[in-house]
């Protein structure tokens, strides 16, 4: 490891407290190391898929297929995929530091898979599937998909129960984290590009509130301005580290 990221290790670990409020905000990156393309940047999930072919609700009611096509792929690549050292330890993190709140962007359910228990999700899950008349939903990681598109036992067609774009988040998902964003101590950032909002906003909620501000990623992202401190490399590799140091510091 390069003595400068150890040293920010180091220096980041100095602004954790017993008892601080944690909130990590994760997207796609985290999820790379352990085989899930990320939405951009080279090998991105729309360097293949147009968003607007298969991700909006006026796709799925013209083209179902399509659009049960490309999440019946994306079911089967998460469902190949193991959670990564990132994910395992942000659920060991939750095991000794206990205030702590994940909320992400992912709908890969990789830190729920690592054992994470406080994961409030942004954009939905993959494996929820939403019947578009009845409203209800459930879970089902059948992979693949016997019929596309699937129906409900009522006769309409499901839906993924994920955010498409153009749409509304949950509110009451999106309040609490709001919510847990306002009363963070420490954000740890990890793995996101910082770019899709609202999800974009907690950073800055953080921030206002005065927490903490901590970034993990390949690369600053466009707010990096906003953060205390910015650890550049793949969390895989570096929340191993970070999270050993921790459970030195308070054990
Ligand atoms: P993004 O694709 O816009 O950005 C990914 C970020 O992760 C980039 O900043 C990149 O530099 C960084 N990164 C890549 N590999 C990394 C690694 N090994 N370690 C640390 N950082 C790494 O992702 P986003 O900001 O989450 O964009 C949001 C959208 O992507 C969300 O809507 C989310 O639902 C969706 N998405 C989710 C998944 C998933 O569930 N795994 C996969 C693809 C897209």
């Amino acid at each position: 490891m390069a003595i400068h990221l150890e040293k920010q290790i180091e220096s980041v670990i100095g602004h954790f407290k017993r008892g601080s409020r944690i909130v990590i905000l994760t997207g796609a990156g985290i999820s790379a190391e352990s085989g899930i393309p990320t939405f951009r940047g080279k090998d991105g999930l729309w360097e293949k898929y147009d968003p607007n072919e298969v991700a909006t609700a006026e796709a799925l009611r013209l083209r179902p297929k399509n659009v049960w096509e490309m999440h019946d792929a994306l079911r089967q690549t998460i469902n190949s995929c193991e959670p990564n050292p990132a994910h395992f330890a942000i659920a060991e993190l939750e095991k000794f530091l206990k205030n702590i709140v994940i909320i992400t962007q992912n709908v890969d359910n990789k830190h729920q898979d690592a054992g994470s228990t406080s994961v409030l999700e942004l954009h939905g899950n993959a494996w929820r599937v939403k019947c578009t008349v009845e409203n209800k939903s459930w879970i089902d990681r059948t992979v693949p998909i016997k019929e596309l598109p699937p129906r409900c036992s009522c006769g309409a067609i499901l839906r993924p129960d994920v955010v498409f774009f153009g749409e509304q988040l949950d509110k009451d998902v999106l309040d609490e984290a709001y919510t847990e964003a306002a009363r963070a101590e420490i954000m740890l950032v990890i793995g996101t590009s910082c770019v899709v909002t609202p999800a974009a906003y907690l950073p800055i909620i953080a921030k206002q509130s005065d927490a903490i501000l901590i970034e993990i990623n390949l690369e600053p992202s466009p707010i990096y301005s906003l953060f205390d401190a910015s650890l550049c490399g793949k969390a895989g590799m570096i929340m191993p580290k970070l999270v050993k140091r921790l459970r030195e510091k308070f054990e």
